[in-house]
């Protein structure tokens, strides 16, 4: 550690953030929606973004009226399902997985220093190791994760990675030594209970506008300026 900065947990958000699947996840999540239930397609207007894969999965169970959207079982059948649609998805979409800009270069600088790198993300783990591993992004680098399978409430989840974190940094870490990079305001406001500094990146689908208004300590055009972006990490 250096003598200005303590050691952070840094937490990457996916989807829009890490990368872009052009819409892979949510061809997959309607996939498995209409395999193991017969429902139709999503309303009109409904967000995947900023959600976790169960929440996503409920809500959509829910606007079809279907009697078991409340049921956990159900859920993660269909979430195992949407996994094995989404390997598929992704295996027949592999060149079209974006890697966003600036991300290999910031995480390669984070890994190599005291800094702890892990996910916050609402992908279930086997849906978000996949997509990773299709933008050629190692998982390995990601040493701690909470996922959508942990729980769908995505305000849990920083809770969760702080808890992972803690055998590798002699304590679990609090506040604003965890620090969450995501593309939308759920990103932002997730880690607010817990007192986490949230930095926006308007490379998903809300506008740099609609990011700062959920409130972020800083927000970026893109992870492309890797100094100002660290320097926001790690103040
Ligand atoms: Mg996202």
């Amino acid at each position: 550690m250096t003598d200005t900065v303590s050691q952070k947990l840094v937490l990457f958000d996916i989807d829009g953030t890490l990368l872009h699947t052009h819409g892979a996840g949510r061809r997959a999540i309607r996939q498995a929606l209409m395999d193991e239930l017969g429902t139709t397609d999503p309303p009109d207007g409904f967000r995947f973004d900023g959600k976790t894969d169960p929440q996503i999965i409920m809500e959509l169970m829910t606007a079809a009226g279907h009697p078991k959207a409340n049921d956990p079982a159900s859920i993660d059948g269909v979430c195992n399902r949407y996994a094995d649609f989404l390997s598929d998805e992704l295996r027949s979409n592999e060149l079209r997985v974006e890697v966003l800009p600036g991300v290999v270069k910031l995480l390669d600088q984070l890994s190599s220093s005291e800094h702890v790198v892990g996910l916050l993300t609402g992908n279930i783990e086997r849906g978000a190791m996949l997509k990773l591993q299709s933008a050629g992004l190692d998982p390995a680098i990601f040493i701690v994760g909470a996922f959508g399978s942990d729980s769908p409430e995505r305000k849990d989840l920083p809770q969760v990675a702080s808890d992972r974190a803690a055998p590798l940094m002699g304590e679990p870490p609090q506040g604003h030594d965890v620090v969450i990079i995501g593309d939308t305001p759920a990103d932002v406001a997730c880690g607010g209970d817990f007192g986490a500094r949230a930095i926006a990146v308007a490379t998903g689908s809300y506008t740099r506008e609609e990011l700062e208004a959920a409130g972020p300590h800083a927000t970026f055009d893109d992870l492309s300026d890797t100094r100002s972006v660290l320097d926001a990490v790690l103040l």
